[in-house]
């Protein structure tokens, strides 16, 4: 009898006992190759010494003060270094306890750089359909996948969606890049002007889309554009990359690979790694200097914010993933990685999508391959093969209403930085597997 309630009550989860670099092994000593580090959080994979004597030695020194008392070495540490690792400007650092409170943190920050700049009418947010930022309210509200949200729909602030760019789905047809581009940038435009500048704060938008949509990279030029209305506007850009920052896509930050810097940067999973929770919001000069000119003071904080334990497991992490170089080894990771699932899954009659960033790579399943069409929803597709994975040994990350929220089965992978070819191959042999036994069922 299990006194948790579980994600699944009535089918709980297996015991984890012990994790070893890419792999987790449970209670009946069965070893699952974890292919997406949970949620694309475990980027160093499991039980790296050296993070875990970063926390000992930490514990032994203060475990926790509360921040309206005293900073920490690791939390001051950990900013001058995320600082020193951003473009300029992008250098100052609120931290958070998970992704979520990243999120909530900065559509707050935003809220009140507007106010401390007279222009206290500025308070919606701008976000893109088939986008997660998180579960908390405020997070859930802005979040565009419509699955998620309907639970809760009366109790959330009215959104304020605009198109993803996801050019598989919505591309027109005989359309290029550029001009898609320049068509979600008008959206986003048009969305403002009828909104009205002067009640528009910010608008947010995963860099990479992970968890609702499966990795999914906007066109060549998008996020310039973006830009370029938001500060035609004065509307804050925030980006979230709480799954795709910090070394995931093949560059320390996935912002760096579009040409933009945002006003405002969510990170998370990656932090620390899953070695503690930690969230951070990286803030830019201006951002800061209104609010410290201003008030004085963000208005803001929670009680765990900059738990000297989490930035020093986060600190270790960082210092790691720079020491070695790993945004380069997930570059080249990635490469081996998604030439293998096209060789192995590329000519599949079922798979009608494989696309991504670095370790950060996703299959998208689809019911006929010449129209394109999607199994029922009602099959949940994507549930059955984390099942048959799962069973098989491999975590992964699969997710349903992959095109609109409703429709589209996909898989994530996110494994380790540290992982290497012969785990990547073994992984991806499995998930072919497993995809073939889950469709078995649904055939
Ligand atoms: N933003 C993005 C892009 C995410 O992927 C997630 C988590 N999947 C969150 C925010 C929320 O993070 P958390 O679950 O740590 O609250």
């Amino acid at each position: 009898m299990t006194h948790i309630l579980h994600r699944t009550p009535l089918s709980p989860p297996a015991l984890t006992l012990r994790g070893r670099g890419s792999f987790l092994f449970d209670a009946a000593g069965r070893r699952y190759y974890d292919g997406s580090g949970g949620a694309a959080v475990s980027c160093l994979g499991h039980g790296h010494p050296e993070v875990i004597d970063a926390i000992a030695q930490q514990l032994g020194r203060v475990e926790y003060a509360h921040t309206s008392f005293f900073s920490s070495e690791p939390a001051e540490e950990l900013a001058a270094l995320l600082a020193e690792q951003s473009p300029t400007g992008l250098a100052h650092v609120y931290y958070a306890g998970s992704g979520s409170e990243a999120v909530e943190t900065a559509l707050k920050m935003a809220r009140q750089y507007h106010v401390e700049r007279g222009q206290p009418g500025r308070h919606r947010i701008i976000s893109r359909l088939q986008s997660y930022h998180g579960n908390t309210l405020g997070a859930l509200g802005i979040g565009g996948h419509q699955g998620r949200r309907a639970l809760y729909q009366p109790m959330l602030a009215e959104p304020n969606h605009v198109s993803p760019c996801f050019a598989r789905h919505y591309k027109l047809q005989g359309e290029s890049d550029e001009q898609y581009g320049t068509r979600l940038a008008g959206e986003l435009e048009q969305t403002v002007l009828a909104l009205g500048p002067d009640t528009v704060s910010a608008f947010i938008a995963e860099t990479v889309v992970g968890a609702t949509a499966g990795a999914v990279c906007a066109v060549p030029g998008y996020f310039r554009k973006v830009r370029e209305v938001c500060e035609r506007h004065g509307v804050l850009l925030i980006l979230d990359e709480v799954m795709s920052g910090l070394g995931r896509t093949g560059s320390y930050h996935a912002f760096e690979q579009e040409g933009v810097v945002p006003d405002l940067l969510c990170l998370a999973k990656g932090l620390a790694a899953g070695y503690q929770p930690i969230g951070a919001v990286i803030a830019h000069d201006h951002v800061v200097d209104a609010i410290v000119s201003g008030s004085g003071a963000f208005q803001h904080g929670h009680t765990y914010v900059g738990h000297p334990v989490a930035c020093a497991a986060a600190l270790a992490v960082q210092r790691i993933i720079l020491r070695d170089g790993l945004p380069a080894r997930v570059a080249r990771l990635g490469e081996h990685l998604a030439q293998r699932l096209r060789a192995r899954l590329g000519g599949h009659p079922h798979v009608g999508d494989i696309r991504g960033r670095g370790l950060f790579q996703a299959v998208e399943l689809v019911a006929d391959r010449a129209s394109g069409s999607s199994f029922d929803p009602a099959l949940q597709l994507h549930a059955r093969i984390k099942r048959t994975a799962l069973a098989d040994g491999l975590i992964c990350y699969p997710g349903g209403g992959t095109i609109d929220g409703r429709r589209g089965d996909h898989v994530l992978l996110a494994p380790s930085y540290l992982t290497d070819e012969p785990e990547l191959d073994a992984a991806v042999d499995l998930l072919a597997g497993a995809i073939d036994r889950a469709l078995a069922e649904v055939a």
